[in-house]
């Protein structure tokens, strides 16, 4: 933990700020926990060119779009959200949880994990199209991004 960084503290802070992790923080916001959502960016939502199959959700939508109205449906409701990349997190002696970031350090009651997962990128590398094809192998699933989700 470095020690010369600023430590907010919160009853719940969220790590992620996917459909996952917005979905957690609005519902912990709205329960009235003090709530903060640290998402470093990037992530599988924001990638998405056009949001499919997402009810009352506009198919021309794009994910940072959608995770855009999210972010501001959250700050509406009161819950900090915080730009950083959480690398560690330890138990302090008074059992809260404390969460290290590169711009600052969190200590919570209740930590939600909503990091979701990173794509495994075919080699050579194929142009970022927004879009996913799943190929399934008898013991490996490897996802890119070259074509639509099926
Ligand atoms: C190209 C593509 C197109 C898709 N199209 C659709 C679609 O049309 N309809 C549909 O329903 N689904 C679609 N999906 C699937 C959908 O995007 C995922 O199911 C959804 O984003 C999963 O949400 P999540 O919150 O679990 O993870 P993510 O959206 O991946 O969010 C996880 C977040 O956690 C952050 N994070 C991870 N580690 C840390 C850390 N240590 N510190 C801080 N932050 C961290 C990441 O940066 C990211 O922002 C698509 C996916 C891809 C890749």
């Amino acid at each position: 933990m470095a020690e010369d960084l600023p430590t907010d503290e919160y009853e719940v802070v969220v790590v992620g700020g996917g459909p996952a992790g917005q979905t957690a923080a609005l519902y912990s916001t709205r329960l009235g926990h003090q709530t903060a959502l640290v998402d470093r960016g990037g992530g599988r939502a924001a990638m998405t060119q056009e949001v499919h199959n997402l009810i009352g959700v506009r198919e021309e939508t794009s994910g940072n779009e959608f995770l855009g109205v999210g972010k501001d449906q959250l700050e509406e409701y009161g819950c900090d959200l915080h730009r950083d990349m959480l690398s560690s997190c330890h138990r302090t002696e008074d059992g809260a949880i404390e969460l290290c970031g590169n711009s600052a350090n969190y200590q919570a009651e209740y930590v939600v994990l909503a990091t979701g997962f990173n794509d495994v990128r075919p080699d050579p590398p194929l142009p970022r199209t927004g879009r996913g094809l799943h190929i399934v192998c008898t013991a490996t699933r490897i996802c890119s991004s070259t074509s639509r989700c099926t």
